[in-house]
């Protein structure tokens, strides 16, 4: 499912690649963070600073606990994405990502090999990406940028960061820190990932029906005959949004992206899984942190209530398991986006503007998969055994234009959904 996934301790198998993870992100965010505001030159875009990690340290670099390298793409750019567009405060960034230690990993819920991570609050997602992600992300970073710029309401996956963690054999992982559109003080009751796009396009419904965290598709969404319930301006403003956004990524040439949509039944609420709030900790690590209790002085400061935490979390790894409680409110930066402030999502709204009980939460997401050589190969290939039309990889034009109109029959709902479904 979505959100839950296993905390990642010592011991475990991507724990060393977590680490250097977030020792990478903590330096090299802290770095940039701690000059003075500039403007962005053309330069910055292409920027990448490098770092060397080992157990000794330098003056650029403090001790790790392990040899590796790191780099940092755009740190000017993506510092103006997160304070100015993404309204992040730049502390609690990088004391989400790193403070917390600890990350959860969701595996790889997609065919792409990628993995998942979740800061320990929940409000940021760890994406590895493959070279070529990577290439392309760089590539569309100015256009990236003024889109967002111009588009402050944008649907699209809000990149914190880019970056590569290089192990000593020679390995690169490329990553991105983006937004987690699910907040973690709501369930989700029910996930759709929608294409546009019908072949193949199904969870089996049996499955669903004893996997409540299962990422539904298109012909689940039609079958069930589900419409985003969205008053007249709510919708107007959404379709618009989705255009754009849309407009961007076909001229981008991107493939495969989706709307995921979260979906939240404030009936019923957060009864069904508490597990969705609560993260269940496997082999918790021992913690970072090396300042010692007699160095606190008042036991209210946030020292001390950090330290008790610490101590609570080292005693939990005597006791191998337990649950850590994530926030139960809305978290700030949400409130300045039209789609994300009603409780972190857009709430239902009758035709006629009555507010209904479910909250949904969407967003376009991976919009990183240029139509390259290989998807052209892959739509010769499924091209000669369905409907080329219905198939996933169509050239990019094609695929935002289907992309666009089945989102406008996802918001209108019946008819739409129906013309689809006879298709
Ligand atoms: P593939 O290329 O096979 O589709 P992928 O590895 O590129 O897979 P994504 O499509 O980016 O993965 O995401 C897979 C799933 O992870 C989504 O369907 C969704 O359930 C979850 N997910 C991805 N991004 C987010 C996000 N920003 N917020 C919440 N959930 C997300
Ligand atoms: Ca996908
Ligand atoms: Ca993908």
């Amino acid at each position: 499912g979505p959100l839950v996934g296993n905390l990642i301790g010592e011991g475990h198998v991507n724990y060393v690649l977590m680490y250097n993870m977030l020792t990478g992100i903590r330096i090299a965010v802290s770095r940039c963070q701690a000059k003075i505001r500039r403007t962005l030159s053309e330069e910055d875009f292409t920027a990448a600073h490098k770092y060397s990690f080992d157990i000794v340290g330098n003056e650029l670099t403090p001790s790790a606990k392990y040899d590796f390298k790191f780099k940092d793409y755009a740190p000017w750019v993506f510092r103006e994405l997160r304070e100015d567009h993404f309204h992040l405060d730049p502390a609690d960034y990088l004391l989400s990502l790193t403070a917390k230690y600890i990350l959860s990993e969701l595996g790889s819920p997609g065919k792409s090999g990628s993995f998942f991570y979740f800061s320990r609050d929940y409000r940021f997602i760890i994406k590895t990406i493959h070279h070529t992600e990577h290439k392309f992300l760089r590539r569309i970073l100015p256009r990236y940028h003024a889109h967002v710029k111009a588009n402050p309401h944008t649907l699209l996956s809000r990149f914190y960061g880019l970056h590569r963690v290089k192990l000593p054999h020679g390995r690169k992982i490329h990553f991105v820190i983006m937004n987690n559109l699910f907040p973690p003080h709501k369930d989700i009751h029910e996930t759709y990932d929608l294409k546009g796009s019908t072949v193949g396009r199904e969870y089996p419904e049996e499955r669903a029906a004893v996997n409540p965290r299962a990422v539904l598709k298109d012909l689940n969404w039609i079958n069930r005959g589900k419409t985003l319930e969205l008053g007249p301006e709510k919708r107007a403003l959404l379709t618009e949004q989705i255009r754009r956004d849309s407009e961007l990524l076909k001229e981008l040439r991107v493939m495969d992206y989706s709307l995921l949509v979260g979906i939240h039944n404030m009936a019923r609420g957060n009864r069904d899984n508490v597990r969705r709030n609560t993260l269940k900790v496997f082999s918790p690590e021992v913690p970072m942190m090396k300042r010692k209790p007699t160095s606190i002085k008042g036991a209210s400061s946030p020292e001390a209530i950090a330290m008790r935490r610490v101590v609570r979390e080292s005693d939990v790894q005597a006791l191998g398991s337990s649950t850590i409680a994530l926030p139960e409110e809305d978290l700030g930066e949400r409130q300045h986006f039209l789609f994300y402030q009603d409780d972190g999502g857009v709430r239902a709204t009758s035709d006629s503007n009555y507010t209904m009980d479910t909250i949904y939460y969407l967003g376009i997401i991976d919009i990183l998969t240029p139509y390259s050589n290989i998807k052209k190969l892959e739509h010769l290939w499924k091209g000669m055994q369905a409907d080329r039309h219905k198939i996933s990889p169509v050239p990019p034009a094609e695929y935002a234009d289907r992309f666009f109109s089945f989102m406008k029959a996802v918001m209108r709902g019946g008819e739409g959904g129906m013309r689809f479904k006879s298709e």
